[in-house]
Formats: structure tokens, sequence, C-alpha cells
């Protein structure tokens, strides 16, 4: 609670030592920036093994956001994307290709929006380039409903590979924790201690980072609402494909998207379905997969019969921006407090972090999401400008919310 021992509190510098709660993508990477900077990272996860949730699909697409007028959130988006692809090529052991992503219109309006906004944004050829329908049709080698965006440098990364390559570059820095639960953390005079369901003390340290996705708001000690929603999503594994469309070898993305196979094995996704949590697959599911499939590659659903089919569920933590949370988290205010502070000068919660809300484009936020939280938490310079660093300040929603009270 953030109370009288607040105000005591001084983070002791010479012990550099943090611990995480979460072994998806989020936990996994800013555990291994802090391990890059000599820090010593405890990681607890309740699954038997790291990446088993939402960041435990064979592959997700690495595709940035564009916006005609480049909102602060397309550059934010593009910052990760590059840097992800920097980080993905020099990582040894993760499986991942760079093999270019089509974005394929909606329908001729969109067409024709995706063509100004990269006339009026004169992006390099390098990061996206506009394709009409003919030249993505020879690009892909199949047929397609629209031309749309190409960025030759997107493609497609194996979660689970990335998260073990993190771990692995971590090295003894790290000190894993498998099977255990955090169900309760709380603040002392130096720092912070956390419990499991026995009320058995787990660790203490100076810093805690909460990359627990959606589970977090149950751990937090007092009420700073993060406001994550849970969107459950399935995935659709297309082993009948790899034959007729073995020739595919990009991303195309649309209302869905398709991964070509790798390991032989196909993938198109996702269902969308907010506020629901349950792993279990649906065939309704795979239906709306192969329509999703039939919208990229008109025809390649015809004669797959989704019975036959597997796939995978997971859980999206989404915020209402659906822009992550990175950073410090904000100390408990009074409406009055609310409406007098701005995000700069807000009272913070000493040591104790957030990296969370990456939705459904965690492969692409994680790499300088865990950075840019690494230099907050080590007080080095910022990898990005204050205007991005606030459109994901964890406490910009309980601002918001407190000043409307
Ligand atoms: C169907 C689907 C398709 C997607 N496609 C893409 C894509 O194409 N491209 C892309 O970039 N992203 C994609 N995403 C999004 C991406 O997978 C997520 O953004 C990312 O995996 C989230 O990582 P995370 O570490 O925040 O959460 P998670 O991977 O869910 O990790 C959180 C971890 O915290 C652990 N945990 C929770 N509570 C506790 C506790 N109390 N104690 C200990 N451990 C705890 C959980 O067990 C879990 O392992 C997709 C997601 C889904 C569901």
């Amino acid at each position: 609670m953030a109370n009288a021992r607040q105000s005591e509190y001084v983070i002791n510098k010479t012990v550099n030592k943090a611990l995480v709660i979460g072994a998806g993508i989020a936990g996994i990477a800013i555990s291994e920036r802090l391990a890059h900077r000599g820090w010593q990272v405890e990681l607890f996860e309740r699954n038997a093994a790291p990446a088993e949730a939402a960041s435990g699909n064979p592959s997700g697409v690495l595709l940035p956001l564009l916006t005609r007028d480049d909102a602060p959130a397309a550059r934010l988006s593009r910052a990760c994307y590059q840097h992800a692809l920097r980080r993905l090529a020099e990582l040894p052991g993760v499986r991942w290709s760079p093999c270019g992503v089509l974005q394929i219109a909606r329908d001729a309006t969109h067409e024709a929006l995706q063509r100004l906004t990269l006339e009026e944004l004169n992006l390099p050829a390098e990061l996206v380039s506009f394709l009409d329908k003919k030249a993505a049709e020879i690009r892909t080698g199949h047929a397609v409903a629209h031309g749309g965006w190409w960025f030759p440098g997107g493609g497609w990364v194996d979660p689970v590979s990335l998260c073990k390559a993190l771990l692995a570059a971590g090295k003894t820095h790290i000190q894993t924790h498998y099977g255990v639960a955090v169900t309760r953390i709380e603040q002392t005079p130096t720092g912070w201690e956390i419990f499991d369901n026995t009320d058995h003390l787990l660790s203490s340290a100076p810093h805690v980072i909460l990359a627990n996705a959606q589970a977090a708001d149950a751990l937090l000690p007092y009420p700073v609402p993060l406001t994550l929603t849970p969107i459950r999503g399935q995935i659709t594994y297309l082993p009948a494909l790899t034959e007729s469309y073995s020739s595919l070898e990009t991303v195309l993305c649309r209302a869905g998207y398709f991964i070509p196979p790798t390991s032989g094995l196909a993938c198109v996704g996702a269902s969308f379905d907010r506020n629901d949590s349950n792993l279990q697959t649906r065939l309704s599911d795979h239906l709306g997969n192969l329509q999703r499939l039939d919208d990229l590659l008109p025809g390649a659903a015809q004669n797959i019969d989704a019975s036959t089919l597997t796939g995978r569920a997971g859980v999206r933590a989404a915020t209402r921006d659906h822009l992550p949370l990175i950073g410090t988290l904000p100390a408990p205010l009074t409406p009055r407090q609310a409406g007098q502070l701005g995000l700069s000068s807000l009272p913070r919660q000493p040591g104790l972090h957030a990296l969370l809300g990456l939705g459904a484009r965690g492969m692409v936020w994680a790499p300088l999401a865990a950075e840019l939280l690494a230099c907050q938490i080590t007080q080095a310079p910022l990898p990005l400008d204050k205007r991005l660093i606030q459109l994901v300040d964890p406490a910009r929603f309980y601002l918001h919310d407190l000043r409307r009270k």
C-alpha cells in the first residue's frame, strides 16, 4: 500500500536486482534487457515453461501500423517494428523470416487510401511501397482481391524461439522460477516482496516488473486500475494447404492473416472475441479463419473440411487505445490531484513497473518496449522522444479517468 512507507522509501541503487512476473515475451524481453546491463533478474512464471500463454503461438506477423496523418501511434509502431527487425537479425537462435508482408486493401476505397498515404508520407521503399493488384499477384504468385502495401522487411517470427533466444542471451543473470504463481506483492522500506498462495515469501528486490498480461490487475497492492481487456484469439493450422500454396512465401494480411508454412504448417488467424478468456479451440472459429483465408486468397479455403482442422487459442491483453503500458506505475491520487498534475509530474510508485497490454502486436512492441523500460529503470537516456513515451505511460488511463470524476 502506498502510505507512510512510501515517503520513507529509497531505492538502493547499489542492488541491481529486479523481480519479473510473467514469462511471456514481455517478461522475458525486459529480463534480457536488464540482464544485458548486468542486473540480476528473478523471473516468475505460473506455467511449467516459458511462453505457454499468448506468446506460445508457432508464428506471429511482424508488421507496423501506418496512418495517413502519421499519427504518434503510427510513428511509435514504426519505431518498434524497425527495432524488432534489427533485434531479430542480431539474436542467435530465433526462428523467423523477413519474407515480406503484403497488406491487401479491404476494398477499392481502402486501396486508394493506401496509395495516397504512401504518396503523402514519402516513406522509403525499403520500409513500404504500394503494389497494385497485378503487381501484388506477381509478387505472391496467386490471385488477390486488391493491391496493397508491401513491407519487404516484414515477415513472421516464432515467439517461443524468440523467448528462448532472449533467455539464452540473458545467461546466468536470469534466474527462472517456473510453476510458481505470484499471488501477492507488498511494498517494504527497501523495495518489494512477492508471495505465493501459501503466503510464502518468494523473493524481494528494489524493483518489481508486472509482465503478467491481464492477470496484473489482481496483483496491484492498491487501486490503480490498469484497464486491460482480455481478447480471445484462435489461429488455425493449415497442413492441407502446404502443397497447393507451397510457392507462397510471403505473409498476407487483410481482415486476417496468412503465414506461409513454417515447419510444414501454414497458419491463418485470428478470431477476436472481447472479454472472452476461454482457451478451448472452436469449430466456429476455424470456420471464421477459413473465411479470412478466402478473403486473402480467393478460393484457397475450398475443399478444406473445417472439422479436421487444429489450431490454438490464446488471450491478448489489450488496452483501450491498443497501445502498451510501459513504465513506472503511478501512486494513488485523489481526483483533485489528478486535475492539477500531468503525466510528467505525477507521483510514481517507486520500483513498481509495468510491461503490459501488448494486445495483438506483442512481437512488434516487445523488443523496444523492453529497451525503453530498462532505460527508465536504470535511468539511462531514453530511446524514444517524450511524446511517444507518454503514449505508452501506464498512468494515462488512471489520470484520464480520475479527471472525469
Ligand atoms: C491468436 C493470437 C494471434 C496473435 N498474433 C500476433 C501476431 O501475428 N503478431 C504479433 O506481434 N502479436 C500477435 N499476437 C499477440 C502476442 O501474442 C501478444 O501480444 C504477446 O504474446 C503478449 O505477451 P505477454 O508476455 O504480454 O503475455 P503472455 O504471453 O500471455 O505472458 C504472460 C505470462 O504471465 C504469466 N502469469 C500471469 N499471472 C501470473 C502470476 N500471478 N504469477 C506468475 N506468472 C503469471 C502467464 O502464465 C503468462 O505466461 C497474437 C495473440 C493471439 C492470442
